[in-house]
C-alpha cells in the first residue's frame, strides 16, 4: 500500500564469503624456490626482559616477558634461505 513512505523496512540479505579468496592474495611465495609455507625470521640486537617469581622450593617461573627490538627484523624463505625481508614488507 504505502511502501514509498516506510524506507526503514529492508529486505535482509544473507552474504556469503567465499573462502580463501583474500588469504591467498596476501600469501608470500618465494622467488627462488616457489615456497610459500615455511618461513622465518631473525631479529638483530633485540634485547629480552623476563620477570621471575621465585618459588618456595627455589625454582624461578617466569611471569612476564618484554622484548625490546632495537635491529632490525630479517624475513628468510625456509626452503632457499633467500632473505624476503622486502617482500614481506608490502603487505
Ligand atoms: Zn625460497
Amino acid at each position: 500500500m504505502a511502501e514509498k513512505n516506510l524506507p526503514s523496512i529492508r529486505t535482509h540479505k544473507i552474504k556469503i564469503r567465499k573462502p580463501f579468496s583474500i588469504e591467498y592474495k596476501e600469501k608470500i611465495v618465494c622467488p627462488y624456490c616457489n615456497n610459500s609455507e615455511e618461513f622465518y625470521e631473525i631479529i638483530e640486537n633485540a634485547t629480552l626482559f623476563i620477570s621471575y617469581i621465585q618459588n618456595p622450593d627455589g625454582t624461578l617461573e617466569p611471569i612476564e616477558e618484554e622484548v625490546e627490538v632495537l635491529g632490525p627484523v630479517k624475513f628468510f624463505c625456509g626452503i632457499c634461505n633467500a632473505d624476503l625481508t622486502k617482500l614481506r614488507k608490502k603487505y
